[in-house]
């Protein structure tokens, strides 16, 4: 089990951990700030730099498949892992420019939730773009979408996320947007984003503290995927 020290913070790119194991996945630490890929928001990449010195290249992050609870640093490929067994004490360093765009991006994208009033069944977020596929065949316009993210960027809304009960999420079957990522159950708890007076949902994911960080975040284009459904393409305007 890893603990998930970016479920609370964002923003804490550095910590220590110890080595639980090392195996085809990765390696496997005790706590991390590493995002791990899922709910469509690409893995973090980074370092882990060991007590003597040996820096590991982190190359993705992943939700182990064999450990339930436990998060896989995946080395870059014929990394040497011979100074990380079990029990070494490692400092890690996450990719802070890669991060930073992945929670722009992702914070813009309940932007374009926030915007589009119709359920979402596919969602991507990398560093270069991301993308929103909304279960519509209604047009939508791509100038109009870039204002109204503009609009809400400079409106500053404060973004922050709790946690409630799954009683409370059943009681509110309309939290739930998405219908390609449901939210993980069985924990007791689910983790929800609120943007405030803009967006309310469970995720998962990183994101900036207020929507004025999202910046200069434009809609690059609008595909019609399927006669039920319509993808948004974000990108930056400027170079992040
Ligand atoms: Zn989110």
């Amino acid at each position: 089990m890893t603990d998930e020290l970016f479920r609370e913070d964002a923003t804490l790119l550095q910590c220590e951990a110890t080595v639980l194991a090392v195996d085809d996945e990765g390696v496997v630490l005790d706590r991390t700030v590493f995002y791990p890929l899922g709910g469509g928001q690409a893995g973090d990449t980074g370092t882990l730099t060991a007590t003597d010195g040996a820096v590991l290249v982190v190359s993705d992050t992943r939700k182990h498949k064999g450990r339930p609870g436990a998060i896989a640093h995946v080395p870059a490929p014929g990394a040497d892992l011979s100074a990380f067994t079990p029990g070494t004490r490692v400092q890690l360093q996450v990719d802070a420019a890669r991060r930073r765009a992945h929670m722009r991006f992702h914070t813009a994208t309940h932007l374009l939730c926030a915007l589009v009033p119709h359920p979402v069944d596919g969602c991507s977020i990398t560093a270069g773009y991301a993308r929103l596929d909304f279960h519509m065949n209604e047009p939508l316009d791509k100038d109009a979408l870039s204002a109204g993210i503009a609009r809400l960027v400079a409106e500053a809304h404060p973004v922050r996320h709790r946690w409630i009960s799954e009683d409370e999420l059943d009681a509110n079957p309309g939290l739930v947007r998405s219908m390609s990522v449901q939210p993980p159950r069985g924990l007791g708890r689910v983790r929800v984003l609120e943007i405030e007076g803009v967006d309310l949902q469970p995720c998962g994911g990183t994101h900036v503290a207020s929507t004025a960080e999202v910046g200069d975040v434009v809609v690059t284009k609008i595909e019609k995927k399927s006669a039920m459904t319509r993808r948004v393409v974000l990108g930056f305007a400027s170079a992040p």
